[in-house]
């Protein structure tokens, strides 16, 4: 009877991964011709200002609306683009979109700053900063409006390279965010380095807040580290009223999460902004 039982388990296993498998390799094949056909989508999420309470900035957020398999998130299909090498198109995208959208809003008197989430492999690419800066210049966007939010890893690879690069971008005035701050393995001694303006504290340590002593330990000492060096803290992962309110109370600069609005179009967004007391 186990071992009955046993093989048939066996048998589910390797259905679950042949259909893992083909389903890898067909979003592989259709997603150069996705980016190249408009189904990829930027989906938006408010970043609080904790002190004005206010919205100043959004974060663009990708997704994928596939034609037969609906809205794909982008922890599927960007770590498939990072392995076919279609991560400059990619972000080439997400930038041009992020940038349109800032202007489409200005012209409605929407003011807000657009958040871009870069990954390692642009970074491994010596001529990004350079590619970013033509983009930027080609448009009439304000620098300083735009945010790069890169993760501890995309440094820790090659730190040399990584560094120069977001010197660079730093100098002509692209705020830089360091994403998910904690769960990567960066040292202080690379962090110092870097060139950065804000550090996110990922939403793991953020979510389980007000039941969560640990939490409030590490969150208290990396608002703590963060000022100390100077830079300014976003929380993720906010869902409660109460952690939005223990994170104003010790001087967290902006707050996310969907307490306050989970990623959504940017109509959407607008929708919310008006009707919200955060506007
Ligand atoms: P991230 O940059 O750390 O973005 C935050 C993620 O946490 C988003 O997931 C967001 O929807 C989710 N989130 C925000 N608030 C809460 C909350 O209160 N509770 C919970 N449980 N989750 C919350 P999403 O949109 O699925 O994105 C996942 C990751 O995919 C992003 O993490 C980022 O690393 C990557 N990503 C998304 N868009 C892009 C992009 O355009 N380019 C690159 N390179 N990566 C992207
Ligand atoms: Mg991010
Ligand atoms: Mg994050
Ligand atoms: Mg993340």
């Amino acid at each position: 009877q186990y071992a009955k039982k046993n093989k048939l388990d066996q048998q589910i296993y390797n259905q679950k991964i042949d259909v893992n498998t083909l389903e890898r390799l067909q979003l592989i094949n259709e997603l150069k011709s996705a980016i190249e056909q408009g189904e990829l989508v930027l989906f938006y999420q408010p970043k609080l200002d904790l002190k004005l309470n206010k919205v100043t900035h959004v974060e663009a957020l990708v997704r994928w609306q596939h034609p037969d398999r609906g809205m794909i998130p982008p922890d599927t299909f960007i770590p498939i683009a990072e392995q076919m090498g279609q991560m400059n198109a990619l972000t080439r995208w997400v930038m041009n979109e992020s940038i349109a959208q800032y202007l489409r809003w200005k012209s409605q008197g929407i003011d807000l700053g657009i958040a871009i989430n870069i990954s390692a492999e642009n970074l491994k690419d010596p001529y990004f900063c350079q590619y970013v800066l033509d983009v930027i210049s080609d448009s009439n966007v304000p620098i300083e409006a735009l945010t790069l939010e890169i993760t501890e890893d995309a440094v820790v690879s090659d730190p040399e390279n990584a560094i120069k690069q977001l010197k660079i971008l730093k100098k002509y005035g692209l705020k830089l965010s360091i994403d998910d701050y904690g769960t990567g393995y960066s040292s202080l001694a690379q962090l110092k380095q870097l060139p950065v303006d804000e550090l996110k504290i990922d939403k793991s340590f953020v979510q389980n807040l007000m039941v969560s002593q640990d939490d409030q330990i590490i969150v208290n000492s990396t608002l703590q580290l963060a000022h100390s060096l100077g830079l300014r803290v976003v929380a993720e992962g906010i869902e409660d009223e109460a952690a939005l309110a223990w994170l104003t109370e010790r001087g967290c600069e902006m707050g996310q999460g969907y307490y306050l609005s989970r990623p959504t179009d940017a109509d959407n967004l607008v929708q919310w902004l008006t009707s919200s007391r955060y506007a």
